[in-house]
């Protein structure tokens, strides 16, 4: 049995970001990665995959962006490499090729089984992502045999479909960048859009994610988040990272050809039928952002900011095609591969605790486990702000979660107190109007 005080799973930016924290408090700990440091950036995402924050708020404790460029979007490797040299530099006493496969709760603490170790320590941090596998609608299970399906976590490139038309579902972030790189390769693609956040891709000169950023949205807190479950499963925006700061939207996919279709609803005799409701699901993504985009104006007025930056526009609006098809038959050949654009989930599999809910998600307080004292989770969004669903969140999350975990071992088991604010998970969210995003 290896004891040691903490043991942290996951060498990503989140579990490498607490591992910082831990050493600056002098707690002994280890990071356990079942690939290599980076390993879903190396492994699980397709090579022309660029960041959509740009590269300043790609940062982590004791660690800035210090390229030539912070204005442009990070390809996929260059984030694996940065967060491999950020292992290095914080020396984060990492043990790769080594699977969690158990957590329990222990006499002192928790057990894990790891490979053919036993481990032992009196606190856990989980960072194994909040992307490992997707997430499917139960259509995937009804897809007609001559079709290839696969999800974004398998794709490539668009050499490794077959010829002819692609569905993809899905228009968040990974279905509008797959939509348009797979077009570009010369097949018809047909992408069928649900509830999506619009947003372009800069406005009045600055990238969206600094107008983001200063207007305060990102650093809301999870206890000041009025539906905080549909905040935790809102879709990505719809943005892409390319050095031309694009912008791209139903409206751009359009334009070069991308056929659009409402959400994706069941197939069924081998028939896929999609919602009539696509134009109010754009209208209310269309809302949404002339609501974040008048936020935006406001708070460049109170600053004094309006005389140092271009004035206020608004994009058009979404147009939608009357003869969008409600049906396709998969069967006709027309389709040859459907890409799950459908989002991820994380894999908590491994812990056999009684923390979970009924739709089998952990309760946690802002990534603390309360249920389980000692237990904290990383890495997930808006785990305690908005900004904790992207990279630069870990900086600020393992802070206060360091600290709680600190004070726990000061205090032994009777760190049940409860970070501020309240987690209480409900109902998943349906398309509806009631507030930004
Ligand atoms: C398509 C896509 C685009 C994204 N774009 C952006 C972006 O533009 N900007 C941004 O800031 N963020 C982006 N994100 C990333 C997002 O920030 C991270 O996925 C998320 O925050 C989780 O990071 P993490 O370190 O917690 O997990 P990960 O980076 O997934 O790391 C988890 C690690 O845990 C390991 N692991 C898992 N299970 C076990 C186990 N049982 N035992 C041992 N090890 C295990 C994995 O191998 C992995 O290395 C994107 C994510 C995706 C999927």
């Amino acid at each position: 049995m290896i004891s040691t005080t903490a043991i942290v799973i996951g060498a990503g930016h989140a579990g490498l970001a607490m591992s910082r924290r831990l050493s600056e408090r002098s707690i002994d700990h280890m990071v356990i990665e079942r690939g290599q440091v980076a390993n879903s950036w190396r492994t699980q995402r397709w090579p022309s995959l660029r960041l959509l924050t740009p590269n300043w708020q790609t940062r982590l404790p004791g660690h800035d962006y210090a390229g030539d460029d912070p204005d442009g979007y990070m390809p996929a490797g260059e984030v694996a490499d940065t967060l491999t040299e950020y292992a290095r530099l914080v020396s984060a006493p990492v043990r790769t090729g080594l699977t969690v496969h158990a957590l329990r709760a222990g006499p002192h603490g928790f057990q894990l089984q790891a490979g053919e170790d036993r481990l032992r320590a009196r606190a856990v941090v989980v960072a194994t992502g909040a992307c490992t596998l997707p997430a499917l609608p139960s259509a995937a299970g009804a897809v007609p045999p001559p079709v290839t399906t696969l999800t974004p976590l398998a794709y490539r490139d668009p050499g490794q479909l077959p010829d002819g038309g692609v569905l993809v579902v899905g228009a968040s972030a990974t279905g509008v960048q797959l939509a348009a790189e797979i077009h570009r390769s010369g097949r018809p693609v047909t992408l069928a859009a649900g509830e999506h956040v619009r947003l372009p891709r800069t406005y009045r000169g600055r990238d969206i994610f600094w107008w983001l950023q200063a207007t305060g949205l990102l650093t809301e807190r999870y206890d000041q988040i009025d539906d905080l479950t549909r905040a935790r499963h809102l879709p990505s925006p719809q943005l892409t990272g390319t050095p031309q700061r694009a912008t791209t939207d139903l409206n751009s996919l359009t334009a070069q050809g991308v056929r659009v279709t409402g959400r994706l609803g069941r197939i069924t005799g081998g028939v896929a039928q999609f919602s009539g409701g696509l134009a109010n699901v754009c209208a209310l993504a269309d809302l949404k952002m002339n609501r974040f985009l008048t936020r935006a104006d406001q708070w460049a007025s109170a600053s004094g900011l309006d005389g140092d930056l271009p004035p206020p526009r608004r994009f058009r609006a979404t147009r939608v095609d009357p003869r969008t098809p409600l049906e396709l038959d998969l069967t006709s050949g027309e389709i040859t591969t459907i890409l799950w654009a459908t989002g991820f989930r994380p894999d908590h599999s491994f812990i056999d605790i009684p923390a979970f809910d009924r739709t089998g998600r952990i309760r946690h307080d802002g990534g603390v486990v309360t249920t389980a004292p000692g237990l904290y989770l990383l890495g997930l969004p808006v785990l305690r702000t908005r900004a904790s669903t992207y990279i630069q969140g870990a900086a600020p999350d393992t802070h206060t979660l360091a600290g709680h975990l600190h004070s726990f071992l000061d205090s032994g088991a009777s760190a049940r107190r409860r970070v501020p604010g309240s987690d209480q998970l409900g109902q998943a969210g349906s398309p509806r109007d009631n507030g930004t995003f």
